[in-house]
């Protein structure tokens, strides 16, 4: 067979996990957890299942929980999406994603998309027939930031769609009001779609807000916004997520969703549009998580690691030169296997070999876990 796809092999999440299970390490790589969410969210989806609530539902979602995404939305960014023609519950943001890209993306299409890239955009602009544009964000002193006037330079004629990411995996950083407004300056009078991705929506730390695109009028009317409840209710295994988009865009969403999942399970939509009621725990969110980090970032503040700055997502980067000179992906076999820490290697999310120095950790971890890791690296 010829393949579709010649770039792609096993993730780097899946196989820096495989080898931290195999070594015994901690692992700080793949993003996810390692504590249980709420009990009240779990009986709130066993309900729904002992109700019977166990047949397909609506293709876009159950209305409920489209609402109660709705007034969320709403009430955090100050944009009422309509929950009938502009909200569609996904299959985690990676089935919102594809869907995205692949409802408005035509063959021969240029995407400008910003490295380091999460690693299902480009497979899904591939699967388009779209081309993708690499600009790369700069790493200083105060950290990861997008040159503008890069991502300008990078449009042409054929330019269909942007894809932006903020709070950002792997960096940490986050999207501040200038870089919105210089994002809005760039696509002004063009035709050009932006798919936002703010999975992470809820863990914008320091007291700053999340600039989500749904703030911004003059955005959000060309934006497929995707987020996962997975990040924000601690249960990346479900798979859930939901994409806001103005109705014209969620309409050409839905004639490939209903022939990609077609929708999503049933009881899970019932149990969160019930837990959605209660604010509290996405509110709280960016406080717990930002005690993490302090106390991962204390703890490493007794290495040679730099830390780079994490203002958001549950993800830390370091710089680790002093340490080693070893490639990344090498320096990430050599933690887990020598010294018991999983990570992942930056240059992973980058398209073209890159080598920075730099790999990311998550912190989404018990505080145990956290002074397990560090006792570890403490060596370092
Ligand atoms: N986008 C980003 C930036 C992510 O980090 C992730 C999860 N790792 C996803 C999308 C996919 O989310 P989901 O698990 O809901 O498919
Ligand atoms: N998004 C998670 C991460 O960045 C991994 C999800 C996956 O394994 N595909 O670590």
């Amino acid at each position: 067979i010829v393949t579709k796809l010649p770039k792609v092999g096993t993730t780097i999440f899946t196989v820096m996990s495989a080898l931290a299970s195999e070594k015994g390490a901690v692992n700080l790589g793949q993003g996810f957890p390692d504590f249980h969410c709420d009990p009240a969210l779990v009986d709130a989806v066993t309900r729904a299942m002992q109700d019977g609530l166990n047949q397909y539902p609506p293709m876009a979602g159950v209305l409920p929980l489209r609402e109660a995404i709705a007034d969320k939305v709403e009430r955090l960014y100050g944009h009422r999406y309509d929950p009938v023609s502009e909200i569609t519950v996904t299959a985690g943001a990676t089935q919102g994603i594809l869907t995205s890209v692949l409802c408005a993306v035509h063959p021969g299409d240029e995407v400008i998309v910003i490295e380091p890239v999460y690693d299902c955009y480009v497979p899904a602009i591939e699967l388009a027939g779209g081309i993708p544009v690499f600009v790369q964000m700069e790493v200083g002193a105060a950290g990861y930031s997008i040159p503008w006037d890069k991502v300008r330079a990078a449009v042409t004629p054929k330019t269909r769609m942007i894809m932006v990411n903020t709070p950002h995996n792997p960096t940490g950083s986050v999207m501040r009001a200038a870089d919105v407004a210089a994002l809005a300056d760039i696509v002004r009078g063009t035709d050009i779609l932006i798919l936002s991705d703010e999975v992470y929506e809820h863990m914008v730390f320091d007291g700053q807000p999340h600039e989500s695109l749904a703030r911004h009028p003059e955005l959000a009317e060309r934006s497929f916004i995707n987020s996962s409840f997975g990040k924000t209710y601690h249960v990346t295994g479900w798979k859930v997520g939901y994409v806001a988009a103005p109705a014209a865009l969620t309409a050409e969403f839905r004639k490939v969703h209903q022939f990609n999942v077609f929708t999503v399970n049933t009881p899970v939509q019932y149990g969160l549009a019930e837990y959605m009621k209660n604010p509290a725990p996405y509110l709280d969110l960016p406080a717990f998580y930002q005690k993490k980090r302090d106390l991962f970032r204390a703890g490493l503040a007794n290495t040679r690691f730099e830390l780079l700055p994490s203002q958001g997502t549950y993800f830390q980067c370091v710089k680790y030169d002093a340490i080693s000179d070893q490639s990344e992906a090498d320096f990430c076999k050599w933690l887990t296997s020598e010294i018991g820490v999983a990570a992942i290697p930056v240059s992973a999310f980058y398209n073209t070999p890159k080598e920075s120095g730099i790999v990311r950790f998550c912190f989404a971890k018990k505080d145990e876990t956290l002074q397990l890791a560090l006792d570890r690296l403490a060596k370092l």
